[in-house]
C-alpha cells in the first residue's frame, strides 16, 4: 500500500514525536489537536527538537527544513484526516475519547485507511468495534522520546487483518524503527511489564521507605536503568500513568494494579511531571530537584 499522507490526532508529548519521525522520513504529516495554540506549541518543539538533531550531527539541516515544511496543523478533525493513508490517534488516555475520535475517523477518512492508535494501555479490540472497518483498525504504540526510542509495539487486536498488520510493521521500519508484533491485552507487554515497577517504586516512596532521589538511585545504579523509575514517570506524565494502571487494575480485576494513593493525589492535585513543571521533581528552574515532601506519605 502507497503511504504518503499521515494524519497525527493530538500534539502532544506523543503527538509532535510522531510528526516529527514521520515528517523526517518523509512523509506529509496533518497534525491535528483541539487548539491552535496546542499546534503551534508542537510545532515548537519539533522544530527545537530536529534543531538539537542537527546540532548533535544526527541529521543535516536540509532535512530538518525538509521536516517542517512537510508538517501542517489543523484544528478541525475532517480536513486533517480526509485524505491520511494512516491515521494515528495519540489523543488522552481515556476510551470515551478515543472511541469518539475513532468513530469520526471512520466518517471522515477514505475506506482504505488504516487507523492506528498510540493507546498505552486501552483494548485496541473496543476501539475497532466503534468503527465499521475493524480489521483496519491497529495500536501502534511509539516509546517516548518517539524521534529517539526504537521500539514500536504494534498490537493487534480480535479482528485486525494480517494485511494491517503487515502494513503497519512495514511502516514502522520504513521510519527507522523496530515493530514487535503483541496480542491485545490490557497494558499489552510494555506497560504491563513497566507500570507496575513505577507504581511500586511511588508506593515505596508513600509509605517513607526512601525519598525521591534516593529510590531513583536504586534503580539507577543497582539495576543499570538509565532513568529512575520516578523520573521517568514525571516524563511519561502522572496522569498518563495512573489512566493506565487503572486500565490494567479494571482490565485484570487484580489489586496488584491498584494505583498508589499517594500517584492519584499527585494527579487530582495537577501535578503531573514534566507536562505541569513539577512531578516528583521541579523542573520550573531549568534543573529538576526532587519535591515531593512527607506531607504526602501516609
Ligand atoms: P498529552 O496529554 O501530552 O497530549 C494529548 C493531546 O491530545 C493534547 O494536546 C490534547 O489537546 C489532544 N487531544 C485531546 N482530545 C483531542 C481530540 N478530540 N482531537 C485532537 N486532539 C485531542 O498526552 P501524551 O502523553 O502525548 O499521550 C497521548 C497518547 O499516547 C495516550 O494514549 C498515551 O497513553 C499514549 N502514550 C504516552 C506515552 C508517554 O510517555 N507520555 C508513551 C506511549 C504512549
Amino acid at each position: 500500500m502507497d503511504m504518503t499522507i499521515i494524519a497525527v490526532i493530538g500534539s502532544g508529548t506523543m503527538g509532535n514525536g510522531i510528526a516529527h519521525a514521520f515528517a523526517l522520513s518523509g512523509f506529509k504529516v496533518n497534525i491535528v489537536d483541539l487548539s491552535q495554540e496546542r499546534i503551534t506549541d508542537a510545532l515548537k518543539n519539533i522544530s527545537r527538537n530536529l534543531e538539537r538533531q542537527v546540532q548533535k550531527g544526527i541529521i543535516q539541516m536540509s532535512q530538518q527544513t525538509d521536516a517542517i515544511s512537510n508538517i501542517h496543523g489543523f484544528t478541525l478533525l475532517e480536513p486533517g484526516v480526509k485524505d491520511a493513508d494512516l491515521v494515528i490517534e495519540a489523543a488522552n488516555e481515556n476510551l470515551d475519547v478515543k472511541l469518539k475520535i475513532f468513530r469520526e475517523l471512520d466518517k471522515f477518512c477514505k475506506p482504505s485507511a488504516i487507523l492506528a492508535s498510540n493507546t498505552s494501555s486501552i483494548s485496541i479490540t473496543k476501539i475497532a468495534a466503534a468503527t465499521r472497518r475493524p480489521d483496519k483498525v491497529i495500536g501502534m504504540h511509539f516509546m517516548n522520546p518517539v524521534p529517539i526510542m526504537k521500539l514500536v509495539e504494534v498490537i493487534r487486536g480480535f479482528s485486525t487483518s494480517a494485511e494491517t498488520t503487515k502494513i503497519t510493521m512495514d511502516l514502522a521500519v520504513t521510519i527507522g524503527k523496530v515493530p514487535v508484533e503483541v496480542n491485545d491485552y490490557p497494558g499489552f507487554v510494555a506497560n504491563r511489564i513497566l507500570m507496575p515497577m513505577i507504581n511500586e517504586a511511588i508506593q515505596c516512596l508513600h509509605e517513607g521507605v526512601a525519598g525521591v532521589t534516593e529510590i531513583d538511585t536504586v534503580m539507577k545504579l543497582g539495576m543499570s536503568h538509565p532513568m529512575g523509575p520516578l523520573q521517568l514517570a514525571d516524563f511519561i506524565g502522572l496522569d498518563v500513568c495512573l489512566a493506565i494502571l487503572n486500565v490494567l487494575y479494571q482490565g485484570f480485576g487484580n489489586s496488584k494494579y491498584a494505583p498508589s494513593p499517594l500517584l492519584v493525589n499527585m494527579v487530582t492535585s495537577g501535578q503531573l511531571g514534566v507536562k505541569s513543571g513539577c512531578g516528583f521533581y521541579d523542573y520550573s528552574g531549568g534543573t529538576k530537584e526532587a519535591v515531593v515532601s512527607k506531607k504526602f506519605r501516609k
